[in-house]
Formats: structure tokens, sequence, C-alpha cells
């Protein structure tokens, strides 16, 4: 089986983990790295990759197949279409770009060059959200109607161009999108409402966070919220169906599933709550429910690179599919305008 030849434009954070850990080395062959930053280049070197002195350098080499851009959000358009227009498929980190109209560039050269133009959407492969995925297909809890997705840090906006809006900073573009990605890949449904309200509680020209609350034709509404001020966490998933709920608190998976049985006729006891007594609010008694572990859940998909290779090798179709790609985008902007108007926007 050939390798296929890659090499890496920016080698920061995300670069280097693709570089050490994400590309499997026996579908993919490293070329060489380029970082406009010479201290990483002597970075790379030092832990013995190839590099390149400039861009043009990079994409002058015949041997280079695929193009993957590690680099700020703002850099991806320019980075992509020339290599792109240099002949060679792209690998895209995440959020793709700034805004639509910089994907629809891109998507048109790709389209003249017949290259292909994927996004490293990852987290449609994370073990949290794919437990949540089978409860959802399967119905374990019945039809889900309610949805809450969360990611909270209590350290701010890291970095250095995360904090600065012309470089695509904020926390939507940064982890929003990750989770919408999530959702919209998910629920197969169009979405109807939009509210948001964006976070500037650190006084930065950029979002530290968001809440929005997404209403899907289907019935569903999802509240997807990032926090980088939350000193005390909410779970990362909190899901309503209405044949019972489950709670998955943290990326170590703990939490539970608690599935309605069907006798519903197992009275709760009522409860002293406070100063009052209650019923209403009194838990499940212990016959009506039954408290389960989450499934253990593999996707029926295959890895990021090995889907990548498949496309480049055998003509697969891409499981992070860019019109997905687009509509993410396209309700990313939808979110940025309905906090900014403070009303509720219609989507599709
Ligand atoms: P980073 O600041 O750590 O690294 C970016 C690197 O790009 C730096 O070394 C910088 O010198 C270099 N660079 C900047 N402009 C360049 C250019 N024009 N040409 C070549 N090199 C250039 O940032 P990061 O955290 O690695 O993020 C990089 C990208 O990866 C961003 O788009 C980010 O959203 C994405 N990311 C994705 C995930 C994920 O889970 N998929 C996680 C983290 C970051």
């Amino acid at each position: 089986m050939e390798k296929i030849s890659l090499a890496i434009v920016g080698y920061g954070g995300m670069g280097s983990y693709h570089q050490s850990t994400l590309i499997p080395t026996d579908l993919f062959q490293l070329a060489g790295i380029f970082d406009i930053d010479h201290q990483k280049i002597k970075q790379a070197q030092e832990a013995g990759l190839e590099t390149y002195g400039s861009f043009e350098a990079l994409l002058a080499d015949q041997k280079v197949s695929v193009v993957l851009i590690a680099t700020p959000n703002d850099q991806h358009k320019d980075l992509a279409i020339a290599a792109l227009q240099a002949g060679k498929h792209v690998i895209c980190e995440k959020p793709v770009t700034l805004n639509t109209a910089e994907l629809d560039a891109i998507l048109a050269v790709a389209e003249a060059t017949e290259c292909h133009f994927i996004v490293h959407q990852n987290r449609r492969w994370d073990p949290d959200f794919l437990r949540v995925r089978q409860v959802y297909k399967e119905k374990t809890i019945g039809d889900l109607f309610q949805i809450e997705s969360r990611v909270h840090g209590a350290n701010g906006i890291p970095g250095d161009w995360r904090h600065v809006k012309a470089q695509g900073g904020g926390m939507l573009l940064d982890w929003g999108v990750h989770l919408l990605d999530q959702l919209l890949f998910m629920i197969d449904s169009p979405i109807k409402k939009v509210a948001a309200d964006l976070s500037y509680v650190l006084g930065e020209e950029v979002d530290d966070g968001f809440i929005t609350y997404l209403t899907f034709a289907n019935g569903i509404t999802a509240l997807v919220e990032v926090g980088t001020t939350n000193y005390v966490k909410l779970p990362r998933w909190y899901i309503k169906g209405l044949a019972g709920g489950g709670v998955i608190d943290d990326w170590d998976l703990s939490g539970s599933l608690v599935v309605a049985k069907d006798d519903k006729n197992q009275a709760p006891t009522p409860i002293q709550a406070g100063v009052g007594l209650t019923k209403t609010m009194a838990p499940p008694s212990e016959e009506a429910v039954a408290i389960e572990a989450w499934p253990q859940t593999q996707a029926e998909f295959p890895s990021f690179y090995q889907n990548v290779y498949d496309v480049l090798v055998n003509g697969a179709s891409p499981i992070v599919k860019n019109h997905e790609v687009r509509r993410v985008m396209g309700l990313m902007e939808t979110i940025f305008e309905a906090a900014a108007r403070g009303e509720v926007l219609d989507f599709e």
C-alpha cells in the first residue's frame, strides 16, 4: 500500500499534535513542515523533521499530495486556495474559515482544480458524543426532545491570536464549531429558530463564551454553551427523552442514564423540600425507573485519517462533507447576528 505524502503548514499546538499523534504513519508519510515562525522551524528540525524555507517551496515539492493547514483561522482561506491551485489536496483545521464567503471561495477553487478539501471536524469521533448519538438513534430513553451540550473552563481565552477578532478569535469559532458540528451531524432536521447570547465578561474584543438555543423542525430544542469563566462546571451533556434522561459529566464519561419503566403508576413519595413538601419534585419511585450505564460505543465509520486516505485512494465519500461544514458556518453567522440584534432569528 503506497503511503500518501503530506506536508504541514503551521507547527504550533495542533500542527505538532497532528504530526506526533494523529497522522497514521502506515497511511501517510510526512514530507515536511512549514511555519512562518523560525523558532517553530527550529523545533521541527530538532525533532528530526524535514522543513521548508517558504510556503512556495512546500507547494513546489512535487512529491507532496496533501497539505494540512493548522494555522490561525484567518490564514486558512489564502493558504488553502494556494495549495489547491498548486494541485494539492487540502486538510484544513476547524473552523474552516471566518465566514461562508471565504469558504465558498475555497470550494470554488477545489471544484475547478478537482482537488479534495476536507475539514478536520474531529469531535465527531469523541466517545461522549458517540454515546449520545447512539442513545438518540436507538431511542434508548425514547425520542429526545431536549439536548444540552456544554464545555466549561475557568482559564479564559487561551493563547494569543484567539483574542483577536481579525484572526478569527473567540470561543464561538473555537469550541462552538465543534459542539454545533456534533449536533447537526446527529440531528437530521432543519433548524427553525436561533437565539443566542455571547459573553464578553473578560472585556476582550472577542467572545469569551456563548449560549445559543436552537429549535429544530422535528421539535428538538438544544442548548449549546461554551464558557471560559466557569469555576464550577455543568455536565458535558444533559439530555431528556420521553422515556428517561441522561447525563455525561465530563471527558471521563462518568454519568448515567435513567430509563423509565413501562409501569408509570408507581406514585412518588412526597419529600420535604426546603420549608415545604412536594410530590411534583420528588425523585421517581425506585420501581418506576432503572439507572443504567451509558452504552459503550464505537464509531460505525472509519477514523478521520483512514477516511481521508479512502477518499483519496479509493474514491470513498468524505465523512466530513463540505456542505455540512458550510451549514455549521452559516449557523455560526446566524448566532453572531442573533446575539448582536438581541432577536430570535429564523435559520432554515
Ligand atoms: P498555534 O498558535 O499554537 O499554532 C499556529 C501556528 O501557525 C504557529 O506556529 C504560527 O507561527 C503558524 N502560522 C501562522 N500563520 C502562518 C502562515 N501564514 N504560514 C505558516 N504558519 C503560520 O495555534 P493552534 O492552537 O495550533 O491552532 C491552529 C489551528 O488548529 C486553528 O485553526 C485552530 O482552530 C485549530 N485547532 C483545532 C483543534 C481540533 O481539535 N481540531 C484543536 C486546537 C486547534
